[in-house]
């Protein structure tokens, strides 16, 4: 088994997820007392947040190139950042670690594309819906359509998982407002939507909704298992 490199604290309530649905899928795939072997090196989120919303993320890319550094010499096989906004430095992080990474909107993708659908919603923080590191990944190497919600939509999402998700408060209210978000997206066409922060699936559930959803919590951490049994 290969040992996988989780970069969480972004924010913790989502990486304890990671590390649940990680070992819970090694022991429903081994069986016995088999669990995964895996590091985590989890930041202060305080110190994430206020870079990402001063806008610096020269230093958010270097704060994430010396953590990696830190996971790949504790001796972790591959990377998994248990995020997706901090997939935006992906491609410096690879080029300056060369740690393997399993990304996370390739994992999304091609969950989506197993059931046979094209056109989805997107939500997650306002990086990364309005952002191009993930839409154009999702677009131009898997070929989806990517829908995400009009402006006012939108901060309603960010703030949410900014003031709410990311401390582990979950409320009705929010609950009922991202079910409108995704019944608007679903107007618009959407078959299915991904729900591309990883502490959104701490507030929506399928039962939540009318159309499919993509967990990109349980559907990257179900991917770091394949990644960490695979041969070779
Ligand atoms: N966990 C979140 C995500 O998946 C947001 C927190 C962060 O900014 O990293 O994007």
């Amino acid at each position: 088994m290969k040992t996988i490199g989780l970069l969480g604290g972004m924010s913790w309530e989502s990486s304890i997820e990671y590390y649940r649905i990680i070992n819970q899928s090694a022991k429903r795939r081994l069986g016995g007392l088999h669990s995964a072997q895996c590091l985590m090196y989890s930041v202060d989120f305080a110190e994430i947040e206020a870079l990402q919303h001063a806008g610096d993320w020269d230093a958010l890319t270097q704060a994430m190139i010396d953590a990696v550094r830190r996971l790949q010499h504790g001796g972790a096989d591959f990377l998994v950042i248990c995020t997706n906004t901090m997939h935006r430095m992906a491609g410096e992080i690879e080029t300056a670690t060369s740690m393997p990474l399993l990304h996370i909107a390739d994992a999304a993708a091609a969950a989506i594309t197993s059931q046979g659908l094209t056109r989805v919603g997107l939500l997650g923080t306002r990086f990364t819906m309005e952002g191009d590191f993930y839409r154009t990944r999702l677009e131009e190497q898997h070929n989806l359509q990517v829908l995400i919600p009009e402006e006012g939509s939108r901060e309603i999402v960010h703030r949410i998982i900014y003031d709410e998700l990311v401390k582990g408060e979950i409320k009705a209210d929010s609950r009922r407002a991202y079910q409108q978000v995704i019944a608007d997206l679903q107007a618009q066409g959407a078959q299915g939507v991904i729900l591309g922060c990883t502490e959104i699936p701490l507030l929506i559930k399928q039962a939540d909704v009318a159309i499919p959803i993509f967990d990109t919590t349980t559907i990257h951490a179900e991917a770091a298992v394949d990644w960490a049994l695979a041969e070779g």
